[in-house]
């Protein structure tokens, strides 16, 4: 069931890659999140499974801290700290995976060094309507996650044996976050027979719930205490909610990557809601990360407005433009785009 789904094909391209490269580069998405970083390590601890010069994990810049006790996390390039090396090792790659996005512009400042090398580029993701840029694409929007599709690749390729207890954590960790602990895009039935033999390799699936989700700092449930109490606003007409954090206001809460994770969903427990947003300014724009419940699009909403994608129930993207602006935009958007027009599922 699991290793049908893969085009057979694609499964012996990638096997003669593997067998054939001696350089192995995987490559992942800026802002990385837990099915960034969890496919990345998975695919990591299986590659080095195999006798190879040099295997590295890359990724544009820092992941947070609730996804660094993750077994091999250390050695993970972050090439805003090290770019000449990530570039490097992109451009002497034998063999790129792309995981868990879909076009170029979502690595950021490595992008050039991503369409320039001459690696074999397999494109391993779950984000609708990919670019063509690599040779092999794995691209199945329906999948929960990219974790998801890289345990089932490794499947195909005959060689789950391969994958031991540290490998498996990091895809529980994946396919976890991205369904928000299985809460939502989470009712395929394979989700639970990868599970279930993940738990065969002796992943405590109870410990990772605890190791990312209970462990965040005073600051963080502080800035969560903000949000929800002054800064939320709430359109009930519109079934809609929008909070924007500015950086004086993170400065005043320590603000510490990877602490506003989930914030933007917690609009969407209050009745009646199932659109929300939330603005954080960043140095250079103003970042976008949008939620929906039902059939509201928040990926259209997110190209429309944001210079954004990603699914229809979790978007997001850039504006490039002052806090207020962005709102104005998310007010606009909100007029043509009303949410009562679609389904809450
Ligand atoms: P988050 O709100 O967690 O940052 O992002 C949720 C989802 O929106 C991501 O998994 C990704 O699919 C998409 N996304 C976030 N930021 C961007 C962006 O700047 N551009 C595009 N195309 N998609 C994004
Ligand atoms: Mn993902």
């Amino acid at each position: 069931m699991l290793n049908k789904l893969i085009d057979s094909d694609k499964i012996h391209k990638i096997k003669t890659y593997i067998s054939k490269g001696e350089r192995f580069v995987i490559l992942s998405h800026e802002m990385p999140d837990g099915d960034a970083i969890g496919s990345s390590l998975g695919l990591y601890h299986y590659l080095m499974s195999f006798d190879k010069k040099s295997i590295k994990a890359i990724v544009p810049n820092a992941f947070p801290g609730f996804l660094k006790w993750l077994s091999g996390a250390i050695d993970i390039v972050v090439a805003d700290q090290y770019p000449d090396f990530a570039r490097q090792l992109i451009a002497e790659a034998d063999v790129i995976f792309c995981l868990d996005f879909n076009g170029v512009k979502r690595v950021g400042k490595l992008a050039s060094a991503l369409v320039a090398s001459n690696a074999r580029k397999v494109l391993i993701d779950h984000h609708l309507e990919p670019e063509h840029f690599c040779r092999v694409e794995i691209s199945f929007p329906e999948m929960c996650s990219t974790s998801e599709l890289v345990f089932r690749m490794i499947c195909a390729l005959g060689d789950v044996d391969l994958i031991e207890k540290e490998a498996a954590e990091c895809f529980y960790t994946g396919m976890m976050t991205d369904t928000g602990a299985f809460g939502y895009n989470s009712n395929n039935e394979s989700i639970y027979v990868i599970i279930s033999e993940l738990l065969k390799k002796g992943i405590d699936k109870d410990e990772i719930y605890r190791k990312v989700y209970q462990v965040h700092s005073e600051n963080r449930m502080r800035l969560m205490g903000y949000v929800l109490y002054e800064k939320m606003r709430v359109f009930p007409q519109k079934r809609s909610a929008l909070f924007t954090l500015s950086r004086d206001e993170l400065n005043r809460f320590k603000y510490k990557c990877g602490d506003t994770e989930g914030f933007v969903n917690l609009p969407l427990s209050i009745n009646g809601i199932f659109f929300s947003a939330f603005l954080r300014e960043e140095r250079h724009f103003i970042k976008v990360s949008l939620r929906s419940l039902g059939d509201f699009p928040c990926n259209i909403f997110a190209v429309r407005f944001f210079n954004g994608g990603g699914h229809k129930n979790a978007s997001g993207g850039e504006f490039y433009g002052t806090m207020e602006e962005a709102v104005k935009a998310f007010e606009k958007g909100l007029a043509l785009f009303n949410p009562n027009n679609y389904e809450k599922s």
